[in-house]
């Protein structure tokens, strides 16, 4: 089975249609397949559509932004109903904490000598949606930095122009507005937190004890030694294991949607028990 259950489309910061998305994870002959952008639901409609007509196995999910111990963490949901309230109203919230967040990087870019930064950067979205990728897309466009890594050098982080902080809703309300929408917490790419193995181990078991159900074992970018690493800590804290590639289908990245190593242990898949 190829299952990739983590995606993002031009709804958040990836570059495809949500349409799009699924006829790459069809070619890519993937299973199963999940779109998970940003705080939004914005493009499961269209996705679910596709998927429909290709008879390809489509789960709803979103990416949430959630505070752990004053950091940022992400928390995919997974199976998520779409038409819920509770979710809604979250993911709102969410939104508009992006919004007041471009406006202070477009704010902050301009105050260091990049006129028109929220202009430039609004031109590449296709969405209207504006994230901190686009910012950095429109530092490289602009030939202010030569790639990602030294936009987020010198810019968007730290003490540098753009860098400014969120406070997004504590992982516990993460996880809540999750469940209450019928789905599956699972935390996202583990290993990508600036933080040590110890505090990753009471991330998971702070996350495992408010009702969040997996951990993403598998990434497109994890080495076999990591998976087998996150597969045990998952085992050890009760949590279910989820496989997803992050594809956001940028030209630099190399991750492909349904590029994926195997679970190391199958009776830990998180959707082993699914029904459709
Ligand atoms: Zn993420
Ligand atoms: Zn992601």
């Amino acid at each position: 089975m190829v299952i990739d259950l983590h995606n993002h489309s031009y709804y958040s910061d990836g570059i495809l249609s949500p349409t799009e998305v699924v006829r790459l994870a069809n070619k890519q002959n993937c299973d199963m397949v999940a779109l998970t952008d940003h705080d939004t639901i914005d493009g499961l409609a269209e996705a679910s559509y596709e998927a429909n007509k290709l008879n390809l196995q489509f789960v709803f999910g979103t990416e949430i932004s959630a505070t752990w111990n004053n950091m940022t963490i992400h928390i995919l949901g997974l199976k998520i109903n779409p038409n819920n309230k509770i979710l809604q109203t979250g993911l709102k919230k969410h939104q508009q904490l992006r919004e007041v967040r471009s406006e202070k990087i477009a704010c902050s870019l301009e105050g260091a000598g990049i006129i028109g930064a929220m202009e430039k950067t609004k031109a590449i979205t296709k969405t209207g949606i504006i994230t901190r990728t686009h910012f950095a897309q429109m530092l490289i466009q602009e030939g202010i930095c030569k790639n990602m890594k030294s936009v987020f050098r010198n810019f968007l982080t730290g003490n540098n122009p753009g860098s400014v902080s969120v406070k997004w809703a504590q992982f516990d309300e993460v996880i809540g507005w999750i469940r209450s929408a019928g789905g599956v917490a699972v935390l996202a790419h583990p290993l990508r937190y600036r933080v040590t193995h110890t505090q990753i181990k009471r991330m998971m078991s702070d996350l495992a004890v408010n009702g969040c159900t997996g951990i993403e074992v598998v990434t497109a970018m994890s080495s076999l030694d990591e998976i087998i690493l996150v597969s045990q800590w998952s085992g050890e804290l009760g949590l279910l294991a989820s496989s997803g590639s992050d594809y956001h289908g940028w030209s630099n990245q190399r991750v492909q949607i349904g590029c994926l190593q195997d679970l190391p242990n199958y009776e830990q898949a998180i959707w082993k028990n699914w029904i459709w």
